[in-house]
Parts: structure tokens; sequence; C-alpha cells
């Protein structure tokens, strides 16, 4: 439970693409040691398949050599039948004292072997001692030797056939003896014996690679092409043999040692494996076997294994490089194939961890985005909390201002009704005390109030709707001129210097007449307010056009426009003027009548001090008849 609930609180692994293989070299290994078991496993049976073929090769040369030994023999076995038959042999066996017959019979038989190509031919009388024999000229003439204790002497002796192998006692040769008995009428007088020496099929044996040995029927090696094998024995020499072979004196008996051999028998094949610990070493041969019956010889041929086993060493090993090869090919592959996976899984890897920083990214994104949504959510409420405010500052501006007019025109119109009561109730008094003039003069001022009241009230009256002035071409000089003349008694009056150079032409500008009058007039009459108690008061007109426009500039000397005047100056009711001097209007209406006309009045204060009022206005084309003037 505790494992679960850790791996839960985990975070997830990063993706791996997939899991590891296994690398190719412990593989690589894993193979290369089955390659050598399986190469260990074939060997013997690659290397007993090239015996096998080895063997059967030389079984030709193994036949061969039997064949020739079968008719060596075979011409041989019938020559001393032959030569017993002649006369002379019988005669000379009846005379053995006869001196003239034996040279002649010495000489008959060597003549006779060496026609026949016979080692030795010899007579032997019923004795075994040999009376005459072909090598009666030689150191070792048979003459006088006795030879009874050999079988083909008994044998012939006693009617049959003789035949012996054995190493000459006299020659020291190894022949081949064949014996047969001369019959004298009835009787065996003696046995004519022919030998033929086997030395000449080894010299023929010892060009063939292989070796070939004849054991007898003891198992002793009496011809091979191996001087040193003769007469050792390969297997046990039966006992009763060992006897017969110390009686007829068929080998040294001093000689017959076993070979220090081990048989071994090659499968099912017929063949045998003889290995052989010699003094050189050991060797090793496959060993096939064939049977000349007659002379009871078993003859084999010994073929070397070395170069079979070389063969198969050679075979085992081009096999084993190709598979080597192979091998190598496939873990190259391998080796390649899991680079690329590996290559692969990073690449996975890596885009696993940018899509993951994407998330992250877009999450940040994400975050912001909403940060900003609440910001902008925030903006839009203090926005609206500010409309709301601004509106309401609107609303309480305007009931300000609804006040200040109200306080405004109640001191104007308090203050001329408080009047009229006094003039109208000291009129009233200088009646009823009969002072006439007096009361006239009350009354006078009465209505003299009353215009004042109604000047007031006319302002209001403008501020409140358009005057039925019309709009069209306007001729600024003259406007200008007009407006001077209605303000002569008031500049006159304050001794002001006036600086103004009427232009040479009219200058015709779009609006009304006596509106722009009373725009000018107001002008005029704030600035001279404005330079109350300065002596003199000096006022500059200029009148300019500028392209398409037509500007008129009505400055003063007087103390400027303070920072709130320039921000206020065109508000409705804004004043500095003392209570019953300023209405705070005359900007206002003016501002409006200028705009009305597409112009724009605009205020400044001069680098020299004092101020500056701008009347900005369309030129406009004067109209027909003036034009026509
Ligand atoms: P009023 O003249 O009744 O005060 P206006 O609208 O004509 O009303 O003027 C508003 C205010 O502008 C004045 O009270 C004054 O403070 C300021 N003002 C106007 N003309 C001038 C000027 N030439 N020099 C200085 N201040 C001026």
């Amino acid at each position: 439970m505790a494992d679960a609930a850790t791996a839960t609180a985990r975070p997830p692994a990063p993706p791996r693409a997939r899991p590891r293989r296994r690398r190719p070299l412990p593989a690589l290994a894993v193979a290369l040691a089955g390659l050598a078991l399986v190469m260990a496993l074939a060997f013997p049976r690659v290397e007993r398949a090239f015996l096998i073929a080895m063997g059967d090769r030389d079984r030709a040369t193994l036949e061969l050599a039997t064949q020739v030994m079968r008719g060596a023999l075979s011409r041989t076995e019938a020559l001393p039948v032959l030569l017993a038959e002649r006369p002379i042999l019988a005669r000379l066996l009846r005379e053995p004292g006869n001196s003239g017959l034996l040279p002649f019979v010495n000489e008959q038989l060597r003549q006779t072997a060496l026609s026949l190509d016979l080692s030795d031919v010899y007579l032997m009388d019923a004795e075994g001692l040999t009376i005459a024999a072909s090598s009666y000229r030689t150191d070792r003439s048979f003459v006088g030797q006795r030879f009874a204790y050999r079988p083909y002497f008994t044998e012939a002796l006693a009617g049959g056939l003789g035949r012996f192998h054995a190493l000459g006692t006299t020659s020291g040769e190894r022949g081949y003896f064949f014996a047969a008995p001369v019959i004298d009428g009835t009787e065996i007088t003696g046995v004519v014996a022919v030998k033929i020496t086997l030395d000449a099929f080894e010299a023929t044996w010892a060009d063939s690679g292989s070796t070939i040995i004849v054991q007898d029927m003891s198992n002793v090696i009496f011809l091979s092409d191996r001087a040193d094998w003769h007469f050792r024995t390969l297997g046990p020499v039966p006992e009763a043999g060992l006897e017969t072979i110390a009686a007829t004196r068929q080998y040294p008996i001093g000689r017959l040692t076993p070979l220090p051999a081990r048989r071994a028998a090659l499968g099912s094949s017929g063949y045998e494996i003889v290995t052989i610990d010699g003094a050189a070493g050991r060797e090793s041969y496959l060993m096939q076997t064939g049977l000349v019956a007659a002379a009871g010889w078993r003859v084999s041929i010994l073929s070397p294994t070395a170069p079979a086993t070389v063969q198969a060493l050679t075979v085992m090993a081009v096999a084993g490089l190709a598979a080597l090869f192979v091998l190598l090919i496939a873990a190259v592959i391998w080796q390649r194939r899991i680079r690329l996976e590996e290559r692969l899984a990073a690449q996975a890897g890596e885009q696993a961890r940018l899509e993951a920083r994407v998330r992250e990214r877009t999450r940040d994104l994400d975050a912001a985005n909403a940060q900003l949504r609440q910001e902008v959510e925030v903006r839009a409420r203090a926005e609206a909390q500010l409309r709301k405010t601004q509106a309401e500052l609107v609303q309480a501006g305007k009931l300000a201002a609804l006040g200040q007019m109200s306080a405004a025109l109640s001191h104007e119109f308090n203050q001329p009704l408080a009047a009229v009561k006094a003039y109208a109730e000291n009129a009233a008094t200088f009646l009823d005390r009969g002072r006439e003039g007096e009361a006239r003069e009350n009354i006078r001022l009465i209505s003299t109030m009353a215009d004042r009241m109604a000047s007031i009230s006319k302002h209001l009256r403008n501020f409140a709707r358009r005057p039925q002035d019309k709009t069209g071409p306007v001729p600024m000089r003259a406007v200008i001129e007009d407006a001077l003349e209605l303000m002569r008694p008031r500049l006159d009056k304050a001794g002001a210097r006036l600086d103004y150079a009427a232009p040479a032409a009219e200058v015709w500008v779009t609006g009304g007449r006596v509106r722009l009058q009373q725009v000018i007039v107001n002008l005029i009459g704030n600035a001279l307010d404005a330079m109350e108690g300065r002596e003199p008061p000096e006022i500059a007109l200029a009148l300019a056009v500028e392209g398409r426009r037509c500007l008129l500039e009505v400055r003063d000397r007087g103390p400027g426009l303070s920072e709130d005047a320039l921000a206020q100056a065109f508000d409705p009711f804004f004043t500095t003027k003392a209570p019953g001097q300023g209405l705070g209007l005359g900007l206002s209406i003016s501002y409006n009548i200028v705009r009305d006309f597409n112009g724009r009045l605009t205020a400044a204060n001069r680098p020299e001090g004092g101020a500056v009022f701008t009347v900005e206005l369309d030129l406009a084309d004067p109209p027909a008849e003036m034009a026509a003037e």
C-alpha cells in the first residue's frame, strides 16, 4: 500500500521511447561461444568424412598391392612342381656322391633362378640337407645347409606343396618359399624349393604416401615399407604361433615386440584408427585391410590421418571465418540499429521535453492572459468608476455653476432692486414733502436701474438663444471700425492709447456682422478692464491674412491671464472680477459665436507682458455687388 502511495505521489517519469535492448557485445560473445561449440561438435564429423574419403581413395592402392602379391605368389607356386619333374634331380638324389653330376645340377638351378627371376632354387635330400642350390657359387651358398625344420620342407616331404614365408637364415632376406617333392618312382627322395624375395614389393610401396604392412596369422608385421616395423607385432601373438615361429626359425624371436599402438574402429565405416606412440612421437593412421588368402596374410594400408585432419581444420577454419564474418556483419548491423533506436529515442525525449516546455510556456501565457484580462476588467471598472465620478463631478460642476450663476444673478438683480426700492421710497417721501424735483430725480434713477436689469437680462437672453443675425461674408475692417466707434466713449474716458493700422483693402470673412462686433467689443472691454488703474491703457489691434484664414489679435498691457484663467477663461460664469463687476459670460459667449462661424478664439500671455486674444476666421469671397464695384 505504502509503495502504491509513493508511486502515485511521484511525478510521472519522462516518457522513454523503448526499453533498452541488449548490447551486441555480450550477444556477440554468446554467439561466438555457440559458434565455437558447434565447430567443436562438428569437427570430428568433418574430420571423419575426410578420413573416410581418404580411405576410399587409398582402397585402390591397397587392392593393387594385394593383387600384385597374389599374382607373384601364384606365378611362383607351380614352379617347384615343374622343377621336381626334372629327372636329373631324382638322379642326383639317388647318387649324391656323383661329383660329375653335382656341378651340372648346381649350374642348371642357377640358370633356372636367373631365367625365372627367382631368389633361390635348391634341392634337399630327404633329411633336409641341401645338396644343390642356385647359390652354390656365392658366399651364402645353401649347399650343405639343413632346412628340415622349415615347414615347407616337411610339407613337401609329406607329398604336398610346401609354402612358407620367413627371414632367410642364410641370406638374411625375407622370402617366400615354395617346395615340391621329388618323386623317384613311388618314393619321395627329396624336395625342390624355390624362394622369392619380397623386398621388391616394399620398394614400390615406399612411393605412396601411405604405409603398407603385411601381417601373418600371428599378427607379426612381416612386410612393410617402414623398415623399423619389420617383425613388430600389431595385436597379440598366439602362444602356439610363438612356438611355431621358434621351431621353424621363421622370425628372429627377439625382434617380436608389439608396436605401441591403440586401435579403434572409425564408426561403422569399416576403417580403423591406429595410433602409434613411437620414439618420433605420436603417429595416427587410418587403417584398412585386405587379404592374401593363399599366404594367410592380411595386407593393411595405413594412411596418415594428418592430411585429413588438416583438411578438416581448413574447412572448419574457412566455415568458422565465414560464420565469424556473418556474425560480425550482423553485430555491426545490430549495433547500427541500436544506435538508430537510441537516436530516435533521444529525439523523442527531446521532443517530449520541448512539448512539455511549450505546454509550460502556454500555461504561463494563459496565466499572463488571465491576469491581463483581470487587469483590463479592473481598468474597465476603474474607468466606469471614473466616468461615473466625472459625471457626478460634471453634475456637481453644473450645480456649482448654477449656484454661481444664481449668486451672480441675485447679486446683479438685488442691488438694482434694493436701489429701486430705496429710490421709490425716497420718491414717495419727496412727493409727500412736495419736493417734486428730487422725487423726479429718484424716479429717473429707478428707470436707470430698470435699464441695467434689462441689460443683464439681455445678456442672459443672448447666452440662451441665438440672435437672428445671418451668417455670410462680412467686411472685417468695417466691423472693427463699428466696434471702435461703439467703444469710443469708454476708450476716451479711460484715456486709452489705441494702436491699430487698418489694412488698405477690405478683408472679407465668414460670420455675422453684429455678433462679430459684439465679440470685438467684448475683447476691447476686457482689455480695458484688465488695465484699470494703469495709465495710460494701451490696446493694440492687428488684422492679418494667413492663407485662407483671417487673424485678428487684441493685445493689452495688463497683468495677463493667470494659470486658472488660461484654463477656464472661456468657461461660462468664470470671472475674476468683483461681484457686480462681471458675470463671467463675455468670453464664453464670444467663444461660441466664433466657433459658430467655423473659427477659433484663443487666449495667451504676451512675452513682454499682457494678454493677447486671437480671433481666427475663414476668409470669404466678397459678395457679388461689392466685387462688381
Ligand atoms: P467678465 O468680464 O464678466 O469677468 P469674461 O468672460 O469677459 O467675464 O472674462 C472672464 C475673465 O477672464 C475675467 O474675469 C478675467 O479674469 C479674465 N480676462 C478676460 N480678459 C482679460 C484680459 N484682457 N486680461 C486679463 N484677464 C482677462
